[in-house]
């Protein structure tokens, strides 16, 4: 009983192909549920876009994306200790088993290790990090005015020199609003006078910004990207429900696991999608018009029994839960007047991406 999202493959891989040209060093984004289209897809296209690295959140992700990506495999979050890449937590490999005996023998990390560039956001796990003793692939994180993770510049000049890893660069998390390119063009001016004209991995930079900076600087910009690349196209990407059951109900029939009457007469639209795909009751939007108030205020009883708005639509209108969303499916409430639709017929929803787990992703193959 799925919940599809249905691609529009072309178009959908145009807007792609236009964001890696735009973006010369583009570094995707392939993360958390894979933008709702999963991790495995994701680092398949990054192939087909031919970049040479992507970036995935954690180390519990990065076995994901091995076999889909040949290339570098940048971790977003900073390693900590404990992490893989510590002496004693080698990368797992394909497979899923860390093969520490085939990095021994090779008097280095294992295959995957040195594919792997990790984060560092504190001087104490660089240290930790370069006693691993294989020299592993980092990249510095300075702290932004976003404030999550990263050293301040000095201590972040002093990293690039530390001895003991391969430093691939710099990492700015670069918050959505403000000054964002002053604040890039300051770090990079500072590394640059400090004789470390080093690459600078960005997030939430402009294509044009990027492309300016890297001319003002004379350095590699990289941004990594995820929401703008994936999503970037929205009207590509149609999420559809599959309808399961329809229920013809008169005014006090009973329904739903809590055994709701029914304010009036109408149908019960079962539906596939529920909380197991991320579907969640939808709080009325701030600024919800007074008719839809008075609608609401007029549902009376069923109002009462729990009823919110869902984000399925049928021709257009947008429906009410019936009762909050199962596991599975979602009971949504159709009054009389309106054509229903029949079992088989598919609903639209509008979701978000990155809380949703859909059945299947059409449309790519
Ligand atoms: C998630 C993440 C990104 C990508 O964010 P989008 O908004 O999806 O493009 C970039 N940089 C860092 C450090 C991130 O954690």
């Amino acid at each position: 009983m799925p919940l599809d999202l249905q691609v529009d493959g072309e178009r959908w891989r145009a807007h792609l192909r236009k964001t890696a040209e735009s973006l010369p060093s583009l570094v995707p984004v392939v993360k958390g549920n894979g933008y709702g289209l999963t991790r495995e897809r994701l680092a398949a296209e990054s192939s087909g876009l031919g970049v040479d690295t992507l970036a995935v959140g954690t180390y519990a992700e990065l076995q994901s994306v091995q076999g889909h990506f040949s290339g570098d495999v940048l971790v977003l979050s900073p390693w900590r200790p404990g992490d893989h890449g510590e002496p004693g937590h080698p990368i797992p490999g394909p497979t899923g088993h860390a093969r520490p005996e085939e990095g021994a023998a090779l008097g280095r990390g294992t295959r995957q290790d040195a594919r792997v560039i990790h984060t560092v956001s504190r001087p104490e796990d660089l240290r930790a990090l370069s006693a691993a003793g294989s020299s592993r692939r980092v990249v510095v994180e300075v702290l932004t005015s976003m404030r999550r993770h990263g050293m301040e510049l000095v201590a972040a000049l002093a990293a690039l020199r530390h001895p003991g890893v391969t430093v691939e660069g710099v990492a700015l998390h670069l918050p959505m609003t403000g000054d964002v390119v002053g604040e890039a063009r300051a770090a990079g001016t500072a590394l640059r006078d400090a004789g470390l004209p080093t690459p600078l991995w960005v997030s939430h930079l402009a294509a044009r910004d990027c492309a300016g900076l890297a001319d003002a600087l004379g350095i590699d910009v990289r941004p990594r990207v995820g929401t703008a690349l994936w999503l970037g196209d929205r009207a590509a990407l149609r999420p559809r429900a599959l309808v399961l059951d329809v229920h013809a109900v008169a005014r006090g029939d009973r329904y739903g696991y809590r055994g709701h009457r029914a304010s009036g007469a109408g149908r019960i639209l079962v539906v596939a999608g529920g909380t197991a795909h991320g579907i969640g009751l939808e709080a009325p939007k701030a600024g919800t018009s007074l008719v839809n108030r008075g609608k609401a205020l007029a549902l009376g009883a069923l109002e009462a029994a729990g009823r919110v708005r869902s984000p399925y639509r049928w021709t257009g209108r947008q429906l009410w839960f019936a009762e909050p969303p199962h596991m599975h499916v979602s009971m949504l409430w159709l009054p009389d007047g309106a054509a229903p639709p029949r079992v088989g017929d598919e609903l639209d929803l509008d979701v978000r991406f990155t809380t949703t787990t859909f059945d299947r992703v059409l449309g790519l193959d």
